[in-house]
């Protein structure tokens, strides 16, 4: 997959109907999208395997479906209204708006080698700080002074316009990423609300409420599936950064003295891999751990790892998990002035729980599956999705279409398997075409209805991988489904 382009999948993407630009009609909204009746069916299949891994078949998790409108101080004690910014700059000749870091990142990662070996000299930014951005190209946790001062020594230019030569940029300047809202008529700020800026904030706030009302007792997970939004300035790449997304998040609570937090690090670390390869088919050489390092970690967490996927603008962040300590529920007792610690009924021992957060990107998911399953090969272009991803299981067909016999046959078979099986009926164009579809949306398995058929109630039974065909007794095709597909 190393020579596929984001461009190509994209085009698939949209030529098939997993992705459409949002609000296209009017033009569009940047980064915004809307998903296709087969990219709806992709979202939904890998949100409903996450939450049977990590809800339905954990005993110790359960799950939260928290609003998406929240309480402005919710998100003052979580630290976002104050420092959930991202820092920008703006071009003064042609208007680009960009990420500070990203620009900086950008031009640190395409560095020449004498620039590297002899950095200008500059008094705002310390000498330790500066090799270790030269080494690790982050620059997470930066002021905007030093922003500012690092563009200016390097001179770094515009990336879309050649007047720019590092002189034409405004200063940088935070923004903040949370949506407001303001709710009925009322003016000010008694109205204010946010759009939930993360899931997480919701399992935090209805901490006491699932312990009190459900029985649960540490260590235990709430999980919680859905959107979040952030108004960030994007640098595209279709799906992977949109204002509004998807999350599947999880905050494990535990008693830093009962629980070793390692162990339950390493044991989390395993089930995201497995998720990832054998549920969602991932191939694992397109995979790897990155740590953050110490400056790019928040002050609270003493661990933070991400899973991250080969995408084809590079490896990034699919999956974080944070070792948070009790920064959070300790946040949430001070923002609401309430006592959100566990008492041990047996013992009367009081405890904070800690917390240990897996959190995913489920649109992420979404375009590492495209990424990963698409292939061009003699003539075709197939996306061998995992069966258990794929939008359709099987697709029939009858050879062709104006034979009423034939078209009897198909639809009866079609109606049997949809029981059990989100199953596609085409009859459109000759079989050549019809192949050609469904390799382009991942569909594992065609079965075409011919005139043998009508002889000896079989069917022709066409693999996507292999392209191989086999004759299965219209009987038998159930159970061939279920050993396929499991
Ligand atoms: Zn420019």
């Amino acid at each position: 997959m190393e020579n596929i382009s984001l461009a190509k999948i994209v085009a698939l993407a949209k030529r098939r109907g997993f992705i459409y630009p949002g609000s296209e009609l009017y033009g569009g909204v940047a980064n915004t999208y809307d998903y296709g009746p087969v990219g709806a069916e992709l979202l939904r299949n890998i949100k409903n395997l996450w939450w049977e891994a990590f809800v339905h078949r954990r005993e110790d998790i359960v799950g939260l479906e928290a609003s998406l409108i929240s309480h402005q101080e919710i998100w003052k004690a979580s630290g976002h209204v104050g420092g959930f910014a991202d820092a920008l700059v703006d071009c003064r000749n042609c208007k680009l708006r960009m990420r500070a870091d990203h620009l900086l990142e950008d031009f640190i990662e395409t560095l020449q080698a004498e620039l590297r070996e002899n950095p200008p000299k500059t008094e705002k930014i310390s000498s330790e700080e500066l090799l270790m951005a030269l080494k690790t190209a982050k620059v997470e946790g930066w002021s905007e002074e030093k922003m500012d001062e690092f563009i200016n020594v390097f001179k770094i230019g515009c990336p879309n316009c050649s007047e720019n030569k590092g002189d034409k940029w405004t200063a940088v300047r935070k923004f903040n990423l949370l949506f407001p809202v303001h709710m009925g008529i009322v003016e000010g700020d008694q109205s204010l609300a946010y759009l939930r800026g993360e899931t997480a904030q919701g399992m935090f706030v209805n901490f006491k409420n699932v312990l009190e009302s459900n029985r649960v007792k540490l260590p235990f997970g709430i999980a919680q599936l859905g959107k979040s939004f952030r108004n960030e300035i994007t640098p595209g790449n279709s799906v992977f950064r949109t204002l509004e997304f998807e999350q599947g998040e999880i905050e494990f609570f535990f008693d830093p003295e009962e629980s070793d937090w390692e162990e339950l690090y390493e044991t989390w670390k395993k089930d995201m891999w497995e998720f990832v390869t054998k549920t969602i088919g991932i191939k694992d050489e397109n995979l790897r751990w990155r740590t953050h390092s110490d400056e790019e970690r928040s002050f609270y967490s003493k661990r933070t790892e991400d899973l991250e996927y080969r995408f084809p603008f590079g490896f990034k962040e699919l999956w974080g998990l944070a070792y948070r300590t009790d920064y959070d529920l300790s946040q949430h007792e001070k923002g609401a002035s309430k006592d959100l610690k566990v008492v041990d009924s047996q013992t009367g021992k009081k405890v904070l729980p800690h917390v240990i957060e897996p959190a995913v990107g489920i649109n992420r998911i979404f375009l590492m599956a495209l990424s990963d399953a698409y292939v061009e090969e003699e003539g075709r272009t197939v996306l061998k999705l995992s069966p258990k991803i794929a939008p359709f299981k099987a697709a029939v067909f009858p050879l062709l279409a104006n034979k009423p016999e034939l078209m009897q046959k198909a639809r009866e078979i079609y109606k049997d398997l949809s029981q059990n099986y989100y199953i596609n009926f085409d009859a459109r164009g000759n079989i050549g075409k019809r192949y050609l579809a469904q390799d382009e949306i991942g569909t594992p398995y065609c079965i075409t209805v011919d005139f043998d058929t009508l002889e000896d109630d079989a069917v022709t039974v066409r693999d996507r991988d292999t392209m191989e065909q086999q004759r299965i007794k219209i009987s038998e095709l159930r159970n061939f489904l279920a050993q396929k597909l499991v």
